[in-house]
């Protein structure tokens, strides 16, 4: 079956002050795995990444945005466009993450628009879905965790699919110190794999990254890491400290 490269992605919100972001990237930089064993990247705030672009050009440390806006240009103050990100060389942009929906409105379909422009430019979605599975866990209702996956990727073509990431953030799990077990994440990872398989194939479903994220730390994350629909993992909390950071990727 086709092989997935894990990806360890840090998701640092709006923590951490310029030098602390210098600090990180000096002591991670060398100490990652190639790119082609284990993909590792930070979320880190807009004004540091040109900064942290030029700090990881010798290293395969991905420098990743948490948001992005859904227009190349134009008349939209304080937002960051998905063209500029681009031209300053970030590949990877987090798109749709719990916080977001829950604090600035983001919706299925402004998550959407999102999407598409960051395909647009160049940039390899990071698609966050952070419905709880509830109504799976409980009656095996899948609709809404299908509706939420299905939304994000509205006009997103085969061709396109490969660039996508997706991370399953359990709304509950995430920053609560509570992770899903290994067991529950990988099978909401699973019912996405399939949702993937119906919108466009099984063999592409195969070739799709799906991360878990929600409270992941050094001791739960092999465990969860090691299910066979769970290919990297989305760390808030623990991935703030370099050495938990480093030994994620070790894990992975
Ligand atoms: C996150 O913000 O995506 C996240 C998973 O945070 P934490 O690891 O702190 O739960």
């Amino acid at each position: 079956s086709f092989h997935r490269v894990p990806f360890v992605l840090a998701n640092w919100k709006i923590n951490k002050l310029q030098g602390e972001v210098k600090d990180f990237i000096e002591k991670v930089n060398d100490k990652v795995p190639a790119a082609d064993v284990v993909e590792t990247g930070i979320a880190a705030q807009d004004i540091f990444l040109a900064d942290m672009i030029r700090e990881t050009a010798q290293s395969p440390v991905q420098v990743v945005a948490e948001n992005v806006h859904w227009e190349d240009s134009g008349a939209f103050t304080g937002e960051t466009s998905p063209r500029a990100l681009a031209d300053i060389g970030v590949n990877y942009v987090l798109i749709g993450h719990f916080e977001r929906r829950k604090f600035f409105n983001e919706t299925d379909s402004t998550v959407n628009l999102k999407v598409t422009a960051a395909l647009r430019n160049g940039l390899k979605p990071i698609i966050d879905i952070d419905e709880d599975m509830s109504a799976y866990a409980q009656f095996m209702d899948a609709e809404p965790a299908v509706a939420q996956v299905a939304a994000a990727l509205a006009g997103v073509s085969v061709d396109q699919i490969r660039n996508i990431t997706i991370a399953y953030e359990p709304t509950w799990a995430i920053g609560s110190g509570e992770a899903a077990s290994a067991e529950q994440a990988q099978k909401a990872a699973h019912l996405i794999r399939q949702t993937l398989a119906h919108l466009y194939s099984p063999s592409i479903s195969e070739k799709v990254r799906i991360l878990y994220g929600g409270s992941v730390n050094p001791d739960n994350a092999s465990e969860i890491m090691s299910q066979p629909d769970i290919d990297g993992v989305l760390v808030g909390k623990a991935a703030l400290d370099p050495d938990q950071f480093l030994k994620l990727a070790q894990i992975a």
